[in-house]
C-alpha cells in the first residue's frame, strides 16, 4: 500500500493552487509531475557534475561518463533488457519511433511491403510510417477496435500477409486506457517471422515490463510521463536487431573512425546516439525509475486501478456522461463526454475550479474518427492522486452539468 500523504510531499507542485483553488492534477497522461528527488538530480548534476562525457581525459568528464551510463544500466534493469548496449537515449518517444521507422524502412522495406498499427494508435506511431509510406509505396494495415475499445485479434490475425514486415503497436492506449494483450501480439507476429515495436510511453509508469519476457523487438517509452525530465527516453531493441539497422543520424560519438574517403560506425548503443546527448536527463530519468521502483510498480497499479474504478463509479451516478473505452484490462485514463456538452467547455470550467484535464483529440485523430467524435475530456491519474481530488473532480463534473442544464 502506498502512502499516499507521504507521497504527495514528494511533489512539491501538488500544493499549489490555482485561480484560489487547490490544484487538482488529472492530466498525468500528457506528463506526470516530478519528485524532488528527479528535480534535485538534474541541478545537482549541473552544480557538480557538469562535463561533456565519453571524449574526456579528465575528472569531471570521467565522472559524468560514469554517470550517464550509469543511468543506462538503471534502464536496462528496470526493463530487464539483457544488455546495456540494447537501450538508446532518444529525445522520447516519437523520436525512437522516428528513429526505427526511418531505419527499419531504409535497410529492410521495399514498394508494396505492410506494416500493422492499430486504430487507436498516438499520431507518433502513426505519421512515422506515413513519412516512410510516401517514400517507397509501402502500405499500412490498420487492427480495427471494437466497441469497448480492444483491438479485435480476429482481424489482427488475418492482417498478416507475404508481405508484412513489422507490427507497430501501441501497449496501452493513451485515450482509451486499453492495455493491449501484447504477449499475445508478439506471439502472433513472431509465429509469421515479423517483428514487433511497442509504444510504451503510456505503459510504463503503470505496469512492470520485462522486454525479456514479452520477446518484444523494440520498446520506447518517454521519461517525462515516468515521472522523470522531458527531452529524453528511450528505445529498447534487441541487440542482432539494432546491429541490422543503419544509423539514424551522422556526427559525433557515433563513429569510430572518420576520414573524408569513409567512416565507420561506432558499436551499440552509440551508433544510434549523434551528437551531445542529454547526460543530466539520463540521470534523472534514472532517478525516476528509481523513485518508481522503490514504491513498487504493483503498489502503484493497485492504487491507480482504485482509483480508475472510484472515478467510472462516481462519474457513472452523476448520468449523462458516455465513456470511451471500456477495456477488460484498462490503465487510470477516463476518457468521457457529458452529454452534448462539447470537451473544451467542460475542460475549461472544470480548469476554473483548479482540476487539469486534457480535452480534445489526444494526438490521435484517426481514433476519434473511428469513435465518430471530435473529441473527449481525459482523466489520467497517477500515484499521487486521491479519492478526495476525485470528490472534487466529480463535484465540478456536476456543477458544468448544471450549469449547461443537464442534471
Ligand atoms: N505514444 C503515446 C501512446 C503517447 O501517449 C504519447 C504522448 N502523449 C506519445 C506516444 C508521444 O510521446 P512524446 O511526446 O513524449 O514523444
Amino acid at each position: 500500500m502506498l502512502d499516499i500523504q507521504t507521497v504527495r510531499k514528494d511533489f512539491p507542485i501538488l500544493t499549489h493552487t490555482v485561480y484560489g483553488k487547490p490544484l487538482v492534477y488529472f492530466d498525468n497522461a500528457a506528463t506526470t509531475q516530478k519528485p524532488r528527488s528527479v528535480v534535485e538530480k538534474i541541478s545537482e548534476g549541473y552544480y557538480n557534475v557538469n562535463a561533456n562525457i565519453h571524449r574526456g581525459v579528465h575528472f569531471l568528464s570521467q565522472a559524468a561518463t560514469e554517470a550517464h551510463e550509469d543511468a543506462r544500466r538503471t534502464v536496462q534493469h528496470f526493463l530487464h533488457a539483457r544488455s546495456s548496449h540494447e537501450i538508446i537515449f532518444t529525445r522520447g518517444t516519437t523520436e525512437a519511433i522516428n528513429l526505427v521507422a526511418s531505419c527499419f524502412s531504409d535497410e529492410f522495406l521495399s514498394a508494396g511491403d505492410e506494416i500493422i498499427i492499430s486504430e487507436m494508435e498516438h499520431h507518433s506511431n502513426i505519421v512515422p510510417w506515413q513519412i516512410q509510406a510516401a517514400k517507397k509505396d509501402i502500405a499500412l494495415r490498420v487492427i480495427p477496435i471494437d466497441e469497448k475499445g480492444e483491438l479485435c485479434m480476429e482481424s489482427y490475425r488475418k492482417l498478416f500477409s507475404e508481405r508484412t514486415r513489422l507490427v507497430s503497436l501501441t501497449h496501452v492506449s493513451n485515450v482509451l486506457g486499453t492495455i493491449n494483450p501484447v504477449e499475445e501480439i508478439i506471439r502472433i507476429a513472431h509465429s509469421h517471422n515479423v517483428p514487433v515495436m511497442l509504444d510504451g510511453a503510456q505503459a510504463v509508469p503503470h505496469t512492470q515490463v520485462d522486454v525479456q519476457a514479452l520477446d518484444v523487438d523494440f520498446y520506447v517509452f518517454s521519461a517525462h510521463k515516468v515521472y522523470g525530465p522531458t527531452g529524453i527516453g528511450v528505445l529498447y531493441g534487441k541487440e542482432n536487431r539494432l546491429d541490422k539497422l543503419p544509423p539514424y543520424q551522422g556526427g559525433g560519438e557515433m563513429i569510430a573512425s572518420v576520414t573524408f574517403e569513409k567512416t565507420v560506425f561506432n558499436e551499440l548503443p552509440f551508433k544510434f546516439e549523434a551528437g551531445t546527448p542529454d547526460y543530466i536527463g539520463s540521470t534523472a530519468l534514472a532517478e525516476a525509475l528509481r523513485y518508481v521502483k522503490q514504491l513498487g510498480l504493483t503498489a502503484i497499479a493497485a492504487h491507480e486501478q482504485e482509483l480508475l474504478r472510484y472515478a467510472t463509479e462516481r462519474i457513472q451516478a452523476a448520468g449523462q456522461v458516455h465513456i470511451f473505452g471500456r477495456a477488460a484490462h484498462k490503465s487510470s485514463v477516463l476518457s468521457f463526454l457529458l452529454a452534448d456538452i462539447h470537451p473544451y467547455d467542460t475542460g475549461m470550467l472544470l480548469d476554473r475550479l483548479g482540476i487539469a484535464v486534457r480535452t480534445g483529440h489526444h494526438c490521435a485523430q484517426p481514433l476519434m474518427k473511428a469513435l465518430g467524435i471530435e473529441g473527449t475530456v481525459r482523466a489520467s491519474f497517477a500515484l499521487y492522486n486521491t479519492k478526495e481530488e476525485i470528490d472534487i473532480f466529480i463535484a465540478g463534473i456536476e456543477q458544468v452539468q448544471t450549469m449547461f442544464g443537464k442534471k
